[in-house]
């Protein structure tokens, strides 16, 4: 009777947090600690005065997650950590888990994250996309500069010979090599030898480079040319807005028509380029279903968008940050607002989901595959497919996402290199087509497309553009 009993007994349905595996160790063998999930719950933070590691407590409070700590010595600071509890405990589900970090980090002996900050064994990724930053000279004096360009009172400016040091050693990194880079700044273009340095990374097998740059170079065709020649894919461009009072107000000049010959610039040399948005609320918040539009009408050379909100912090009042404080999940609910184009609850992921494809990848191959573990609540987005007719869609509007994401999990749980013969890839095929909603679907894209368009993540010579621009 009470086998009967538990045999009806409805099951309960799987969550991804039942399906991960959360490794314990980092290569470099360090105790993980993993996230925790719900709220509240109690986290460390710091002080935004003097940097010291304290505890904080992340709790719920009028349909927002905020963030509370006491320094002992400057007292409580409370703050929105995200502004919507749907998508904070939406994205937390979606946590794909850590990753193990390098073989033989250059710091081995960290005990305190981020108090000796760079490589160590305490780090659960690999390399993403490694940033080095070729100098901290500009061309331009921008009020929000990130970098403190011009300003810091020093030159950094590593020689040729440690630049080409510090490619190799990357490329060299195990067990997923750091074969893509961007180089940052400063305003990196302005270096002398800059294409020589990026001739030298070409030359040393990277798959992935990039430039973090304000365009003004790059606005010459020449350039342009010049960077296409000797290895640039893509140029992470900074792009605050359509009009000219948002860059006087971020950037304290006109800029949008150097912008426009930039973007022009990259579609006839054949480079790509993600559009790079400071977002200050107030000042060009109101501009991002514009800035998405732009992108679309545009996505034969714009491969993406990166928004970037400027966080007010430290000694600002807390009336002043709460005022200016822009949280991703603002960002969401405003591409919501402005475009149409998605639902927020259906369709904004955190950027780590992509490793449930990795791992896929990697259990196919036999070997480990780049992959983004990062936290669920720092990068976060979505991606649109355009159809033949013009039609924009995000993704999980014609995949069941939840499902599919948790048959990509269990599959890279079971199948083997051997997998990829014939008749094992259509039995993948026909398990992942169940989630496929091919009614749904922008007019044009299939699952075998847009399976295609996924590999390109991977593979170069498939990654989306390059085979459509000829590049
Ligand atoms: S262009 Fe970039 S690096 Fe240069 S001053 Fe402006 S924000 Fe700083």
């Amino acid at each position: 009777m009470d086998l009967i009993r538990r045999l009806l007994k409805p099951r309960k349905e799987e969550t991804i947090r039942d399906l991960i595996v959360q490794p314990e160790r980092t290569l470099a063998d360090t105790e993980i600690t993993p996230i925790k999930y719900g709220l509240p719950k109690e986290i460390e933070s710091i002080c935004p005065e003097c940097m010291k590691i304290i505890k904080a407590t992340l709790y719920p409070e009028g349909g927002k997650v905020w963030i509370k700590k006491d320094c002992e010595e400057h007292g409580e600071v409370r703050d929105i950590f995200y502004g919507d509890i749907g998508l904070y405990h939406r994205c937390e589900n979606l946590w794909f888990g850590d990753g193990v970090g390098v073989e033989d980090p250059p710091i081995k002996k960290a005990t305190v994250c981020p108090a000796q900050c760079g490589l160590c064994n305490m780090h659960m990724s690999h390399s993403g996309l490694p940033i080095i930053d070729l100098t901290n000279r500009c061309n331009m004096t921008c009020p929000v500069c990130f970098a403190n360009a011009n300003a810091a009172g020093y030159l950094y400016e590593p020689p040729y010979e440690d630049v080409v040091r510090m490619l190799e050693g990357l490329i060299s990194q195990k067990p997923v090599p750091a074969d893509r880079v961007q180089f940052s700044g400063g305003e990196p273009t302005i270096r002398t030898d800059f294409l020589k340095i990026v001739r030298k990374a070409t030359e040393l097998g990277f798959d992935y480079i990039q430039v973090n740059t304000n365009g003004i170079k790059m606005a010459d065709l020449e350039f342009a040319r010049a960077c296409r020649e000797a290895g640039v894919e893509n140029i992470y461009l900074q792009f605050d807005g359509l009009s000219d009072d948002v860059y006087k107000k971020t950037r304290a000049m006109p800029l949008n028509e150097t912008k426009m010959r930039t973007i022009e610039n990259c579609r006839k040399v054949k480079i790509g380029v993600i559009l790079v948005v400071t977002l200050v609320k107030g000042v060009n918040d109101g501009q991002v279903g514009e800035i998405v539009r732009f992108a679309m009408k545009n996505h034969d050379v714009i491969d993406g968008i990166c928004f970037q909100p400027v966080v007010f912090v430290g000694r600002y009042a807390q009336s002043h940050r709460l005022e200016k404080r822009y949280t991703l999940a603002d960002l969401a609910l405003d591409i919501e607002r402005q475009t149409g184009y998605m639902q927020a609850m259906r369709d904004w992921f955190p950027l780590g989901v992509t490793s449930s494809f990795s791992k896929l990848a990697a259990a196919l191959t036999g070997k480990p595959s780049f992959t983004l573990s990062l936290h669920p609540h720092c990068s976060q987005g979505t991606y649109f497919f355009i159809g033949s007719d013009g039609s924009i869609k995000p993704f999980s509007e014609f995949i069941d996402a939840d499902g599919c994401l948790k048959e990509l999990l269990k599959l890279s749980k079971t199948v083997k290199p051997s997998s990829l013969d014939l008749l094992s890839k259509a039995r993948l095929f026909y398990r992942l087509n169940r989630y496929w909603k091919q009614d749904k679907a922008p007019k044009g894209l299939t699952l075998k497309r847009f399976l295609e368009s996924l590999e390109g993540f991977q593979n170069r010579n498939l990654r989306r553009g390059l085979l459509r621009r000829g590049r």
